[in-house]
């Protein structure tokens, strides 16, 4: 692990080399942005990099003890707390504070990251803050989070800032075709779908929705213009499937959004569908706007119905029967 991994946050991890290279790292970060962009990343990187003694030019150099330790999740001057359940217990906060300080095992310094920020509760943030407001001398603390509303005021105000961004779709395709192996026309497409989130990406690749497009785009080229070709069209999905169901409606939308684009211009950039774009072309030929609009507006309905845990089966065959309009 190294910031060289980490990519699309040029600047926080200019910020971090910058501080660590006048010997001014703050005692306390709040690394936030995102799930998935590289915050754990690059406090990973950056608490190998405190630690080592061989760095170079603030990089760790990848080959001591104590950088191969990190690499493996057991350097003794490294603490990762995570949630146990839904909450960070306030005994294992008070344990790694107390941890923090004593004397370094192997470094001089010490670091701590949390997680979740989000999974800090009252009493536990009471813990840390303590030590936020006197720290040991040579400790640095790093909480994650991926947004400040969820945690106690005035552990933020003690915290350095440090905010990652939405990664642009350029470097979700990049990471996906590059470490990953995937096809050009998937890593695009789910470069296109995962609004900025590495994490979603990746999932995405591995649920095989990609797949799932396909099966979309071949049943409405047949004319089959039900949610998922197979499914849907007054099927009774098993329980279980609301996630699956949700998936195909969010493709769903994005498809029917891509013909209705398609009205107007023709040029890839605009798509997110685009390796699918005489298709697309083909259908927003044939087929009605205003019915097109009522069905993404319904799909879109559908989505907030079944978030709000409405009966899936009639949420599912109302849209169905709409889409049977379109045909
Ligand atoms: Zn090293």
């Amino acid at each position: 692990m190294s910031f060289k991994e980490i990519l699309g946050q040029e600047k926080a991890v200019a910020l971090l080399k910058g501080a660590f290279l006048r010997g001014r790292a703050s005692h306390a970060y709040i690394f936030v942005g995102p799930a998935g962009v590289g915050k754990s990343k690059a406090a990973i990187s950056f608490a190998k990099l405190l630690v080592c003694p061989a760095s170079r030019q603030a990089e760790p150099c990848d080959a001591c003890p104590s950088c191969r330790k990190a690499d493996a999740a057991n350097h003794p001057d490294i603490q990762v707390l995570s949630p146990d359940g839904q909450f960070i217990r306030i005994d294992a906060v008070r344990e790694a504070c107390r941890r923090l300080s004593l004397k370094g095992f192997e470094s001089s310094t010490k670091v701590l990251i949390i997680s979740d920020g989000a999974a800090l509760n009252d009493e536990s943030s009471n813990a840390l803050l303590k030590t936020l407001e006197e720290p040991a001398p040579d400790t640095v603390i790093i909480i994650l989070a991926t947004s400040l509303k969820a945690m106690v005021p005035t552990i933020v105000s003690r915290c350095q800032r440090i905010v990652f961004s939405s990664l642009q779709e350029s470097v979700i395709f990049e990471v996906l075709r590059r470490d990953h192996g995937v096809g050009e026309d998937e890593a695009f497409y789910l470069s296109r779908i995962s609004e900025g989130c590495m994490e979603a990406a990746l999932r995405f690749h591995q649920e095989k929705v990609f797949m799932q497009r396909n099966r979309l785009a071949a049943a409405w080229m047949k004319g089959e213009v039900g949610l998922l070709g197979s499914q849907g069209r007054g099927a009774s999905p098993k329980k279980e499937s609301r996630q699956e169901t949700e998936m195909a409606l969010y493709l769903l939308a994005g498809w029917l959004r891509d013909i209705l684009v398609a009205k107007i211009s023709a040029e890839k950039k605009y798509f997110i569908n685009a390796d699918r774009i005489d298709d697309i072309m083909h259908l927003s030929r044939k087929l009605n706007p205003e019915v097109l609009e009522g069905a993404l507006k319904l799909v879109a309905q559908t989505t907030a119905d079944l978030k709000a845990n409405v009966n899936m089966r009639l949420a599912l065959a109302r849209l169905n029967s709409e889409l049977q309009k379109i045909a």
